[in-house]
């Protein structure tokens, strides 16, 4: 687990107070690459490489997480719109948020979440 001071500032922008990076700009949007995206604070494991897929919105998005029991799910009413967060339920960092509009022969889910929050364990 790092501490809140190791961080990037980009990162607790985004972790720590519920932002939101800039889409097209984090560093997964096209990656490829093999193997499990975890926290990039605590190093759980949220999200298997082969449930990324193209959303064409700018932010990795995923299908589902790895297990359900390493995230936390939670109303967001902020913005005047209602979504559901995704937080790591390890550290509490804010991830991003779930939608409806996902592959629908997968579940129908999208896991749109900032690249800042996600480190790249590739596979060996
Ligand atoms: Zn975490």
């Amino acid at each position: 687990m790092k501490k809140d001071d190791e961080l990037s500032q980009e990162l607790l922008d985004v972790a720590r107070k519920g932002g939101t990076e800039a889409p097209f700009t984090g560093k997964y949007v096209n990656e490829h690459s093999k193997g499990m995206y975890k926290c990039a604070i605590c190093g759980n494991e949220l999200f298997s490489s082969y449930t990324k897929f193209e959303s064409g919105t700018g932010w990795p998005s995923f299908t589902e997480p790895k297990n359900l029991e390493h995230v936390e799910l939670r109303d967001d009413n902020t913005h005047g719109m209602h979504r559901t967060e995704v937080l790591c339920k390890n550290c509490g960092a804010h991830l991003g948020h779930v939608f409806d509009d996902g592959p629908a022969d997968k579940g129908g889910k999208r896991y749109c979440i900032n690249s800042v929050c996600l480190e790249l364990d590739p596979e060996k």
